[in-house]
């Protein structure tokens, strides 16, 4: 069953009704959310509140965008949720006055360049020490940055320096590691 709308709050509501009065399996989601930026956000508010409430069977994103874009967006509303693991989650700060990394770039290169990973493995690249030291221990791999450079810690310990040119070569080579050992998932409940 499924019962759809545009509207974020209709269709919370309407799905929890329906969920209150059945135990019929019900396919949910926001009917033309928008484009991929605010549509993204629509179908996270509304599909994240009525999963969280245990309701939800199957899920739809519907996007003005490539559907590949609906299918990972849904497969981060459920990972956010802790409801299905599956490839990297990046976790990286907003930047401040602090940073002494082009943080952004970094990112956008790891992003980039796992594009597609399935590997369930928690990466927490930080632009300082404040609060990097922590985020990278608590992560299955991770930079803390500073000055020009950062320390790459996996599975909580410090391996290594890495200067800001090698640190994503770095940082994926020991994600391949990961992978090829089978030894992953710490931070993410995999293993
Ligand atoms: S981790 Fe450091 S650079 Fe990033 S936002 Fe926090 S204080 Fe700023």
């Amino acid at each position: 069953m499924s019962i759809k709308g545009s509207d974020v709050l209709q269709n919370i509501e309407a799905n929890r009704i329906f969920a209150e009065k059945t135990d019929i399996p019900l396919h949910i989601g926001i009917t033309e959310a928008g484009p991929a930026g605010k549509g993204s956000v629509k179908s996270a508010v509304g599909l994240g509140i009525l999963l969280y409430m245990g309701i939800g069977d199957t899920v739809r994103v519907s996007l003005t965008a490539d559907p590949v874009e609906e299918v990972k967006v849904a497969y981060q509303i459920l990972q956010s949720l802790g409801l299905r693991r599956r490839g990297i989650e990046i976790i990286s700060c907003p930047t401040c006055g602090r940073i002494e990394v082009n943080l952004p770039e970094v990112v956008r290169k790891v992003e980039e360049r796992l594009e597609g990973e399935t590997l369930p493995v928690k990466v927490a690249i930080m632009g300082c020490v404040v609060n990097a030291i922590g985020e990278a221990r608590e992560a299955d791999i991770g930079l803390a940055c500073g000055n020009k450079s950062a320390i790459l810690f996996k599975e909580g310990q410090p391996l290594r320096r890495v200067s800001e040119d090698e640190m994503v070569d770095q940082l994926l080579e020991e994600i391949k590691k990961m992978k090829e050992s089978g030894k992953y998932g710490r931070a993410t409940g995999k293993s």
